[in-house]
């Protein structure tokens, strides 16, 4: 079950970032959604679709509005985030770096 403030916090990140996936179309859902780290006014956000299993990670910088999306063609799953993501603080960079080390399948040793 969702709290309140988390869904509404989640329908305002598909309302505005991503209402839909890139790949194929399919809108997102509360559940697609996953708060990876929510550090001062910057908040990293994981996306995943359903349909295609395509996924986006975004970053929102308030109160500007900032949005900065990347998608993420790789098998790693939103349960994989908080290993990396429980440092100080983490970086869209980092998560592109992981990402890669994943898509090598050597690991990465810089988590
Ligand atoms: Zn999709």
């Amino acid at each position: 079950m969702l709290n309140k403030s988390l869904r509404k916090q989640k329908r305002f990140f598909i309302d505005r970032i991503a209402k839909f996936c890139d790949k194929c179309g399919s809108p997102y859902h509360l559940s697609d959604v996953q708060v990876i780290q929510e550090k001062g006014s910057s908040t990293i956000i994981h996306f995943s679709c359903r349909n295609c299993k395509s996924s986006n990670v975004a970053s929102l910088v308030s109160p500007m509005g900032f949005t900065t999306r990347i998608p993420l063609n790789s098998d790693l799953t939103v349960d994989e985030f908080p290993k990396f993501a429980s440092g100080d603080i983490i970086s869209l960079d980092d998560v592109l770096e992981v990402y890669i080390c994943f898509e090598d399948s050597k690991g990465c040793v810089k988590i």
